[in-house]
């Protein structure tokens, strides 16, 4: 109980440091609140304030925190391996960094520090972290912008923040490392996680708060052992006293009255529902499977059978030509009767997997970071497969020179495997991949083939990510690293 008691004073010392007013005014000179502001009056419906949280909640998450699950070497940028921690030096203490993670660089050796701070102001300049850093500099933002904010504890190791909603007269749940904003079931439902004690910290009380996160309060209830139920009411009845002794007659009478109305909010219970259910998105997929936090369905192996087929028309067969390309950065297929092929022009197909035969964990990659997209399969896979199915149907021809153009990328020791499939069922390896078009000569005088690869091998964390297919930058809207043109001859000469 000790400890416990511990937590709660430390937790209510921490948010005391969001009331400095001179950081504020420098948290404040960082957000683009005008841009923030003019979007929050497009939003349709909602109240002003709790628009503007919303886009502060979308900017915070997607132009100035980053996640870091291993820092990249201070010195050359190259990947590092963690190699346990390290006490901290006197300038990360000033920070209060009381845990100091150390890494090593894959390529040049030498150390990088990662300090685990929880000082606000410093989470300004680094900019990066875990929950942690990202609740604590979130939560101070709010602040700054003049929101009534709680830093909300979750003694399943995770943190997010809650911010007072005057519209609604609530508070509303806000997880700026998921970017989602009153969605309390999220944790339990989506994330399975066994929540037993939250707890929120504001500068004016203590709350236990856990019952809003909670569609299953028995569970919950038998999992708090920490200490008794009567002596947790108690201390924070207590703590809560000491703190609004100080605060104006009025002040406490508002808090008491939300307090009463956010424990009726507790006791109606909700079922989770849409964003609730989702696994868990901040954080690299072994991170997040280690802690549990997939949800139910991120690992799986499905086989998805489209049977899209792709023949000649009328046309092409009187031209002796069939040419089928894909754009990614379109996220489209296209059909050409020559070499100009335009993406203005109509695309034949659209999406990826409408032009399929069939495909197993497989997905289209946008990459915001390095503006890339491309294939490649689904995080926590092994093996990721994809095929396109080409018949010439019963027309009187066949081919007589096939050339594919296939690029796919490679790193690390991810390996992406082509192959094509005869009508006897045998699969035949082919060493496409370049971004120059081969031609095969295995399908001279064939009918139908299925052109297939697979997504392997790779290392660590993101080893899915070390086999792509198609990788081009977004800006390349006239990049097609997927082409395939079979010339016809008639196959009754
Ligand atoms: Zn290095």
């Amino acid at each position: 109980m000790t400890a416990f008691l511990s937590r709660l004073r430390s937790g209510l010392a921490h948010v005391k440091q969001y009331e400095d007013l001179l950081l504020q005014a420098k948290a404040r000179s960082l957000v683009p609140i005008d841009l923030l502001s003019s979007k929050a009056k497009n939003r349709s419906k909602a109240d002003e304030r709790d628009s503007l949280l919303l886009e502060l909640l979308s900017w915070f998450k997607r132009d100035f925190f980053r996640w870091c699950d291993s820092p990249k070497c201070d010195f050359c940028n190259a990947k590092t391996l963690p190699r346990g921690m390290g006490p901290p030096n006197e300038q990360e203490l000033r920070h209060q960094a009381s845990r100091v993670e150390l890494y090593a660089c894959t390529t040049c050796g030498r150390e990088t520090r990662f300090p685990r701070y929880n000082d606000p102001a410093i989470l300004l300049e680094t900019r990066r972290g875990r929950c942690g850093e990202w609740a604590n500099c979130f939560a101070f933002i709010c602040r700054a912008l003049d929101y009534e904010v709680r830093h909300v504890l979750d003694w399943t190791d995770h943190v997010w923040v809650e911010v007072y909603s005057e519209a609604q007269q609530r508070w509303l749940h806000c997880d700026p490392c998921e970017n989602k904003c009153n969605k309390p079931l999220m944790y339990e439902a989506g994330w399975g996680k066994k929540l037993s004690y939250i707890i929120a910290f504001s500068k004016d009380e203590i709350a236990d708060v856990t019952w809003r996160y909670s569609a299953k309060h028995d569970e919950v209830r038998s999992r708090r052992k920490e200490c008794s139920e009567e002596w947790l009411v108690r201390t924070i009845h207590h703590l809560n006293q000491q703190i609004q002794s100080r605060l104006p007659g009025d002040r406490v009478a508002v808090l008491q009255q939300r307090t009463v109305k956010e424990l009726t909010e507790f006791l109606t219970v909700r079922l989770a529902d849409g964003d609730e259910l989702q696994g868990r998105e901040s954080g690299s997929e072994a991170w997040r499977r280690e802690r549990g936090e997939l949800g139910k369905e991120s690992i799986r192996s499905t086989k998805s059978q489209v049977g899209y087929v792709f023949t000649p028309s009328q046309d092409e067969l009187t031209n002796g030509l069939m040419a089928v390309c894909y754009s990614p950065v379109h996220d489209a297929y296209y059909r050409c009767m020559s070499d100009d092929i335009l993406p203005e022009s109509a695309p034949y197909i659209r999406s990826w997997r409408e032009g399929l035969f069939d495909y197993t964990d497989v997905f289209l990659k946008e990459e915001s970071d390095w503006e890339m997209v491309y294939l490649s399969r689904v995080e926590g896979t092994d093996v990721g497969e994809i095929g396109w199915k080409f018949d010439l149907g019963g027309a009187d021809v066949s081919i007589s020179c096939a050339l594919l153009k296939c690029s796919s990328t490679t790193y690390e020791n991810g390996k992406v495997e082509w192959s094509i499939r005869i009508s006897d069922g045998k699969d035949v390896s082919i060493p496409l991949g370049d971004s120059d078009a081969i031609e095969v000569t295995e399908l001279q005088g064939k009918k139908t083939f299925e052109l297939r690869a697979r997504l392997l091998g790779g290392r660590g964390d993101v080893a899915w990510q070390h086999s792509q297919l198609f990788r081009t930058p977004l800006s390349n809207k006239n990049g097609f690293p997927f082409e395939i043109t079979l010339i016809f001859e008639d196959s009754g000469a």
